[in-house]
């Protein structure tokens, strides 16, 4: 079996092979762009060294063949006085892990090898410089020696000659480092650094391929979902070192083919004159912009530019590249598909749709649609002047507020007990990751827009302010100077990452706007979709945002959110008060024109689209307080002493127990409700068509639909429907005009599933509550199942997804597959929807797509997620 391959001969598509920065390496050779030369070990060698333990036989005599090869393109020797060859050995997987696993530079580095490279370059300071990261490199990766040994040194030797930064140590200084570093190893190890080249390279190699089920890309799979089919062990890439610090003609840098926090197309990215990329990445040295290399280094910008060309016009994707230039010859090093966030890949996309790079329907392929949930980032809504305490680079857009943390251990504990966090650092590393994920946004002072807190918070879609250098961190007295200003641990501050700004105190954030291009996707997506997108809305403000989404309706309008209003819930309370129907009634009579008037203003806000109003579905209960709230209020009314509120309270307790039940959700609810207790569906299916009557008396189209939840029996429907006529002949005469609506039920109930023949003699529409449905169809109180055993659950494979998230395809998606066909089979003009939770998630709508639902409805912010989805599963 052949485990090697080198980038001439290794397939640029095979990613699951050779890992995507493996493959990329190969395609860039093919196409013939400046790649140093080197060769790929696969990720088969890496799963032969995870389940033996050790390196593949042979594999070290492939490994010097190919070392062969790459000697005789650069003429350099590996291990050679004269003029040694260095390799950086780099993991890869086939799916991007950015900084998850472990990359070793300047192997082949050793007391004598060192002698040639400063006999070759004539620079005695890059020399050591380069030995002293490789040491420390190769010490921390492939002889687990912890960092802080060596940057405790690092730190000792600048204070003790006066060096505030890195590049002011001078070659003797650090050679005096390198011994240092040597010697730390020897202490830590128990045995000196090893010289041999091909010894350093073969431990190396296992490093890497150890490195795989490291804690952080072990974390980093699980968090992201990748899973075995999609990325299975880690190549390893065996690449001629190129140096960029070799003086004021060399460099380094990594770039973007467009901007990856706008989409603008334009090269963009960060560069370093005579420095190695680990300075950029670690945010060490803060870069300069791309822009600014078209002054000082002409040449090799037009250059850049040409490589940019090349990468996009080949991989039609933006490309993230890391590139340096040894003594005035550029290299690429590397390329992948840029991570970008929501707003720049959707314009990315159209503009390369606009420009013929891409048809349509790859455009619309392109958008993760989960990605356009980011697009709903709050953005700062300051309502008075609010200056700034500094500002630093907007790494990653979006506006956030939170108690600064300062390490990523706390920012864990407190972001899980619920706390809203800020993770302030100097700088931030891949073992950092957990406290971005607690984070509400990150904030660093060190590092520019493609430093490692740049790009990870960009890929999930937090706010992100980098390179803030009027940050000083007491780490110690766990405080912070941001600007001048003294902050301590919990103080609250907000960023946004989309101007660089931070500021003190808590600034109230608004929801973003739609912009052009997102239109335009959204746009096509419609023209190629099937399944029409609703939105769940209750108010008219949200009515009106879900039009503005491109909503083709309301799917489910939930009138009990109307009823908890400030201004109606006591009138609510009183209804549910009434001892007598006359009282009952007063109170109903009370409600109607509040009712009237919401709908009212809902159908006009979305005039000419279908509007689903849902009769009242929860238990009565759910609009009194709670027992204990109502006894601690009676205690505080039995000492003050109103003797009327405290009436009214006693009223209100003795109700309560009256309503309890063992299992409300199973109880006294939804039409069983509105059975028992015919005047309140009374009331709202007159409000319901009064309101509709006075629209299509200002000529406003009206397409009202009645919907009726928790139906289980065809019975229950039928005595609604009759109500719902009755009440229809009557509006209409009094109105005098022709009110059209349609009559509906929600199918949420196992049995109206199995029912549903029966079901759509009567019902004109059925949309699915899968919400319900999932809680009746496993029996898992939808309540409680998500804090309890789900996680575990889903961790322990019992189940592959969480249901209430994703539609149990199985279970829940047999029942509606039945419920459809039977439904369809009695009335073949059925319309069947669905309003659960699940019609905003795309799998999810993909299935309802395949068993030919006509409408998904979901909330307002994921109409554009729909939207995109429902166009996906037609392409
Ligand atoms: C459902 O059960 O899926 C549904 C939409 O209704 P609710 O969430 O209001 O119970
Ligand atoms: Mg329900």
């Amino acid at each position: 079996r052949q485990y090697v391959f080198a980038f001439e001969e290794g397939d640029g598509k095979n990613k699951m092979l050779l890992g995507g920065k493996g493959a990329n390496l190969c395609e860039m050779t093919r196409i013939g762009l400046n790649v140093p030369p080197g060769f790929v070990i696969s990720t088969e060698a890496c799963l032969a060294y995870l389940g033996h333990n050790r390196l593949p036989e042979h594999l070290m005599d492939e490994v010097r063949r190919h070392m062969a090869a790459v000697e005789k393109k650069t003429g350099k020797v590996f291990g050679d006085t004269e003029n040694p060859l260095l390799v950086s050995v780099r993991s890869g997987s086939a799916m991007s892990m950015p900084g998850m696993m472990d990359t070793i530079l300047n192997l082949g580095l050793n007391e004598r090898t060192l002698q040639g490279l400063i006999r070759l370059t004539g620079n005695p300071r890059f020399a050591y410089d380069a030995y002293r990261r490789f040491i420390q490199l190769y010490g921390k990766i492939a002889l687990g020696v912890a960092d802080e040994h060596f940057d405790k040194a690092m730190e000792a030797l600048k204070q003790r000659v006066g060096a505030a930064q890195d590049v002011n140590l001078t070659a003797e200084q650090l050679k005096e480092l390198a011994d240092q570093f040597a010697a730390i190893v020897q202490r830590e190890t128990g045995s000196p650094f090893p010289e041999d080249p091909y010894q350093q390279l073969e431990i190396a190699i296992g490093a890497v391929f150890r490195s795989w089920n490291g804690k952080r890309a072990v974390d980093y799979r699980r968090q992201f979902k990748i899973t075995k089919e999609m990325a299975n062990g880690t190549a390893v890439n065996i690449v001629a070192m190129v140096f960029g610090n070799m003086g004021n003609d060399s460099g380094t840098g990594v770039g973007f083919t467009r901007n990856p926090g706008t989409g603008e197309n334009i090269t963009y990215g960060e560069y370093l004159v005579n420095a190695q990329g680990e300075d950029v990445v670690a945010g060490i040295r803060t870069p300069k912009p791309i822009a600014e290399m078209a002054t000082e280094m002409p040449e090799l910008h037009r250059q850049l530019i040409e490589l940019r060309d090349r990468l996009e016009a080949h991989y039609r994707e933006v490309q993230d590249f890391e590139f340096t230039i040894e003594r005035g010859t550029l290299y690429c090093l590397q390329t992948r598909n840029g991570k970008m966030n929501a707003r720049a890949t959707v314009v990315t996309s159209v503009e390369m749709a606009n420009s013929g790079l891409l048809s349509r329907d790859e455009a619309l392929l392109r958008v993760n649609p989960q990605l356009l949930e980011q697009l709903m980032v709050p953005q700062l809504a300051p309502t008075g002047h609010h200056e700034a305490l500094a500002q630093g680079l907007p790494a990653s857009p979006g506006a956030a507020s939170g108690k600064i943390v300062f390490d990523a251990d706390t920012a864990e504990a407190r972001g899980n007990a619920g706390e809203r966090i800020i993770l302030v650092r100097e700088e931030t590393k891949p073992e950092d990751i957990h406290g971005f994920f607690a984070a509400q946004g990150i904030l660093t002072s060190r590092g520019g827009k493609t430093s490692h807190a740049a790009v990870v918070a960009r890929g999930m879609g937090k706010p992100c302010v980098s390179g803030c250098a009027a940050i000083v961190i007491d780490h110690h007295a766990r405080r912070a100077c941001i600007g001048g200003v003294g902050l301590a641990e919990g103080d609250v501050i907000t960023i946004d990452g989309s101007t660089g700004n931070v500021y003190a105190g808590q600034i109230p954030t608004k929801e973003p706007e739609f912009f052009p291009e997102l239109t335009r996707l959204l746009t096509w997506a419609d023209d190629v979709a099937r399944l029409k997108v609703r939105a769940n809305a209750d108010t008219p403000a949200a009515a009106a945002k879900a039009r503005k989404y491109g909503a083709r309706g309301i799917g489910l309008t939930r009138t009990e959110r109307m009823f908890n209003d400030s201004d109606r819930i006591p009138i609510v309370q009183e209804m549910i008060l009434a001892d007598t129907l006359v009282k009952r009634q007063a109170a109903l009579d009370r409600l109607l024109p509040i009712q009237r008037a919401d709908f009212h203003a809902i159908f006009r806000e979305m005039s000419g689209l279908p509007v689903t109003v849902r009769l009242l579905d929860p238990p009565l209960h759910e609009f009194l307080p709670g027992e204990k709230q109502l006894q601690f209020d009676l205690d505080r009314l039995r000492a003050s002493g109103n003797p009327a509120e405290l009436a009214r309270h006693e009223a209100m307790l003795e109700r309560v127990r009256q309503l309890a039940e063992v299992n409300p959700m199973l109880g006294h609810r939804g039409v069983r409700l509105g059975l028992t207790n015919p005047e309140i569906y009374s009331m709202q299916i007159r409000a319901i068509l009064e309101a509709a009557a006075e629209c299509v008396k200002e000529g406003v189209p009206v397409e009202p639909e009645i919907m009726v939840p928790q139906v289980a029996a065809v019975e229950e429907l039928a005595r609604v429907k009759k109500q719902v006529e009755k009440i229809h002949r009557e509006v209409e005469a009094a109105t005098g005009v022709t009110v059209d609506y349609h009559f509906g039920t929600m199918m949420e109930v196992v049995r109206a599933c199995l029912r549903a023949e029966d079901m759509a003699s009567l019902a004109e529409f059925f949309s699915f509550g899968t919400n319900d449905l999932t809680q009746a169809t496993f029996s898992f109180s939808r309540e409680d199942a998500e804090n309890k055993f789900l996680p575990f659950y889903v961790e322990q494979g019992l189940l592959p997804e969480n249901p209430f998230e994703a539609l149990d395809i199985k279970g829940v998606g047999r029942l509606m597959t039945m419920a459809v066909e039977w439904g369809r089979a009695a009335r073949p003009e059925l319309q069947v929807g669905i309003c659960g939770e699940h019609g905003g998630h795309p799998e999810s709508i993909a299935l309802c797509h395949r068993i030919g639902l006509d409408y998904v409805s979901c909330s307002t912010p994921r109409v554009p997620i729909a939207r995109l989805a429902a166009a996906q599963i037609r392409l």
